[in-house]
């Protein structure tokens, strides 16, 4: 059943089983994976049927180092699917080694073994629509795929790794229809969560205050309750309560990207650089990866790096897709200069931002025939296609190759989101995110692009440039890809929930989402999160004590 919270009488009460806070792909999954078990579930969602990304007036808040790290009003969407209506689909599980206690990574190590978890990405690929699990070149692509590139020796990288995507799946979309049928998961739309109501001794959650708008207000009683509004909004609800201990909010991470290099191959040399489908049609990419082996040998962190278009924003590329997708997302979007900024492109010296307009528009002059074919193929492949073209890849002038990086950033108690001195509308703290990367982190990206230099030089196929100082002062934190704000350990004094995602003394209260990740990965977060959920959900109906036989029958009783 769907309901919105709009059309509630003011001050009611919904009970149930189980609540979860937060209708993107942590709480859809975790919801959907209940149906069936008996339990009455409130799925329980902000926002409404569209993605709302606009006028977030409670997602605004102070962001102590915006030159690296987005503004909180973007990158996260309120509605049905949350950020998965936005999101660009790569999934990527996570390594065995990123789960472990390594001891060149300070609190590194989850409290939970790398086998226990993947029997779960099994269900997360299924919700994802990403295919099998595999991502190995040879088993998705046949064991006589090219090489990515030819020749490349060496143990130190490994080029045989792979990301698949999702078509994108809108988590809301996709699951929106099964909520409609249930009568065991009511989904609460307008169902805005401004507070949980913690027992006087703090070990148990007693209910929820929600708002449709700040003149609207209803509560929820449940006998377990969920957060799954994202890493940071569940930290804020978390910490508004004074649920959890004094490290909730702590250990704050994003992954950390940026371009640095550049490949140049001997002409003719065979590169796979372009988006591939496997035998399903499903959209792979490769990437050069370090080898678990060699992050403990040489003590890095887990680094990945991949051929990507060159930096839009540098017209010098020439090329008119590039400069027409500068054009327009510079003129749109204001973040989005700052981003490219942060990705090692400063600007033109002399002329300004004049200049580097003219030069752009040159660009799309000169490839207008180019331009027109790309934006056929582009229309059918993506905008038309229901499992759309990822990405543009183009290749540099000259047949070089830019790459890019994407990186683990290390566990950090002291990068942290807290709470504010203002509230929002409905009387929610705003908060404060301090997000800091540290010298560990920026050194495993530069001694990685080191190694892959030594490898490329030596296969005699080609040389990689690499411009140290872009990595050093032009990293960035992903927007998107929040983490570690309710970190799962083994015990209180290290995390905040355990290995089953409960809260540290507080017996009813749960989290899910990359909130529990207790270290980062490379990886983009979702496929773990929602493998995570997957679990939760079995935990959450294995322990289950008490059945309502179903919601419809709660609602129609209050009311
Ligand atoms: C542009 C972009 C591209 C991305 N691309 C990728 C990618 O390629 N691969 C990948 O793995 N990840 C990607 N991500 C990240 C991905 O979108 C997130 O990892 C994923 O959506 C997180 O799921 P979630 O359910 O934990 O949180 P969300 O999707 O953020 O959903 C949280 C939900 O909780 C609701 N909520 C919040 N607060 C409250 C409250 N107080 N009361 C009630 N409800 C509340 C929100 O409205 C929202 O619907 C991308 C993100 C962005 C922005």
């Amino acid at each position: 059943m769907i309901i919105d919270a709009r059309q509630l009488p003011a001050d009611f009460r919904l009970e149930a089983d189980i609540a979860i806070i937060g209708a993107g792909p942590a709480g859809i999954t975790l919801a959907h994976e209940l149906m069936g078990s008996g339990l009455t579930v409130l799925l329980l969602e902000a926002g409404g049927k569209s993605p709302e990304t606009t006028r977030l007036d409670s997602y605004h808040g102070d962001v102590l180092d915006l030159g690296r790290h987005p503004p909180i009003s973007l990158y996260r969407v309120r509605g049905l699917g949350g950020t998965s209506t936005r999101w660009g689909g790569r999934c990527i599980p996570f390594d065995p080694i990123d789960l472990e206690a390594r001891p060149h990574i300070r609190y590194s190590g989850w409290p939970l073994d790398y086998d226990e978890l993947k029997p779960w990405y099994g269900r997360a690929m299924a919700y994802c629509e990403a295919g099998p699990f595999r991502f190995r070149a040879a088993e998705a692509l046949g064991t006589s795929c090219d090489p990515m590139v030819p020749n490349l020796a060496g143990d130190d990288v490994a080029a045989d790794a792979l990301e698949r995507f999702s078509p994108p799946t809108d988590f809301g979309k996709r699951y929106r229809r099964a909520f409609a049928r249930s009568n065991e998961v009511a989904l609460v739309l307008s169902a805005n969560c401004t507070g949980l109501t913690m027992a006087p001794n703090g070990q148990g959650v007693e209910g929820l205050n929600f708002a449709s708008d700040p003149d609207h207000r209803f509560t929820v009683k449940a006998t377990r309750y969920v957060l799954a509004a994202g890493a940071l909004e569940t930290a804020r609800l978390m910490l508004a309560a004074k649920a959890g201990n004094d490290l909730v909010g702590r250990f704050y991470m994003c992954h950390i990207e940026g371009k640095a290099a550049v490949a140049h191959f001997k002409p003719g040399t065979k590169v796979a650089f372009q988006y591939e489908r496997d035998s399903d049609g499903i959209y792979v990419r490769r990437h050069f990866s370090i080898p678990a082996e060699i992050q403990r040998k040489r003590a890095l962190t887990n680094v990945i790096m991949r051929f990507e278009p060159p930096v839009i924003a540098d017209p010098c590329h020439g090329d008119p897709v590039l400069s027409a997708m500068w054009l327009s997302r510079t003129f749109l979007k204001p973040e989005y200069e700052r981003k490219m900024a942060s990705f090692g492109y400063r600007g033109t010296e002399a002329g300004g931002r004049r200049t580097l307009i003219a030069h752009h528009v040159r660009n799309v002059a000169l490839g207008a025939p180019s331009l027109a074919r790309f934006g056929m193929d582009w229309t059918f492949r993506h905008v038309l296609a229901a499992r759309k073209l990822p990405y543009v890849a183009v290749r540099g002038k000259n047949g070089a190759f830019t790459l890019d990086y994407n990186a683990e950033q290390v566990p950090n108690p002291h990068s942290r989101v807290t709470l504010g001195g203002e509230n929002d509308g409905y009387g929610l703290p705003r908060l404060v995110v301090d997000w800091r990367a540290c010298a560990q982190d920026i050194d495993s990206i530069v001694a990685a692009h080191a190694l892959l230099a030594e490898q490329l030089e030596a296969s005699g196929n080609g040389t990689l440039e690499v411009d140290e100082s872009a990595i050093r002062e032009g990293y960035n934190a992903t927007g998107g890809h929040h983490i570690g704000t309710a970190r799962m350990a083994g015990d209180a004094g290290s995390g905040v929930v355990d290995r089953h995602c409960r809260v540290f003394g507080v017996d009813n209260l749960f989290v899910t989402g990359s909130a529990v990740f207790a270290t980062s990965s490379y990886a983009n977060p979702t496929l773990t999160l929602v493998a995570l959920a997957a679990r939760l959900a079995e935990h959450l109906r294995t322990t289950a004590e008490t059945a309502i036989p179903e919601v419809a029958g709660m609602v129609e009783a209050a009311e």
